[in-house]
């Protein structure tokens, strides 16, 4: 089952969910991918079309946002829980000893730090890493390729993430894909995840807007978000 948020359908999972349908697509070897979606993605890719389509040809939606976990309620078709990128991410490398793992994104070696660790606390395979910041998309299609990875984890900011997982799932070697935004920072020490009380809280974007206050004008963009939730309740009563 899933929930229909500005056009989005989220499924409707709980964390355990979310890392077994996970699973079954890592056996499928289909170049199937995961996208981790908050309001500030579906909001950008309003007038974006090929970002839009990223995100709507997905194979698993994940609620990542805490303002969508609330959207789903408001709208009376409300959400199990909400999946972090990161903690999803994190159960499916629990979940994956052995198997192995190509880490994209992120600046120039911060995707070996963050594998290094992720390779020792998980038990993983770290078959390639790549930063993100390349100008030859087919040479790291090629490195994918030739890592023969199982699962690609690609933190390259959104829509950018999830534009590159719908062009190239034909193009990765039949890897499962999952889009993790700033994960990669946060796994390689370089940044730190928001303490639990925040977010118990709910808070967690207050946390990382009080680290990176360049993320100010992300935040103010999202006033639109309520407005827009307002007019699709309206228009589902009608
Ligand atoms: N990034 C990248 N290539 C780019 C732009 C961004 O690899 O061309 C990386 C950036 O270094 C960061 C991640 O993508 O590691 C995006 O992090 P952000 O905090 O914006 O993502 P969020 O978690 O908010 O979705």
């Amino acid at each position: 089952m899933n929930v229909d948020i500005l056009g989005v359908k989220f499924d409707n999972v709980t964390l355990p969910q979310a890392v077994s349908r996970a699973l079954a697509l890592i056996e499928k070897r289909g170049g199937h991918y995961a996208v981790t979606a908050n309001a500030e993605i579906l909001l950008n890719t309003e007038y974006n079309a090929h970002a839009r389509l990223a995100l709507t040809s997905a194979d698993l939606t994940l609620a990542d946002g805490i303002s969508i976990v609330r959207a789903a309620k408001r709208l009376g078709h409300p959400l199990k829980e909400r999946v972090a990128g990161i903690d999803f991410a994190q159960s499916l490398m629990q979940a994956c000893t052995g198997k192995r793992f190509f880490l994209l994104g992120a600046k120039d070696g911060v995707a070996e730090a963050a594998g290094e660790r992720l390779a020792e606390k998980y038990g993983i395979v770290i078959s390639g890493t790549q930063h993100g910041y390349y100008t030859d998309e087919n040479a790291v299609l090629e490195k994918i390729r030739e890592s023969e990875a199982d699962v690609l984890f690609v933190c390259l900011g959104s829509p950018r993430q999830e534009i590159f997982m719908l062009d190239n799932r034909d193009k990765v070697g039949g890897c499962f894909m999952a889009g993790l935004g700033g994960c990669l920072d946060v796994w390689s020490g370089r940044m730190k995840r928001a303490p639990k009380i925040f977010i118990a809280l709910k808070l967690e974007w207050l946390y990382r807007l009080i680290r990176q206050p360049s993320r100010l004008g992300r935040v103010v963009k999202l006033r639109h978000f309520t407005p827009a939730i307002k007019r699709q309740r309206r228009a589902e009563k009608h």
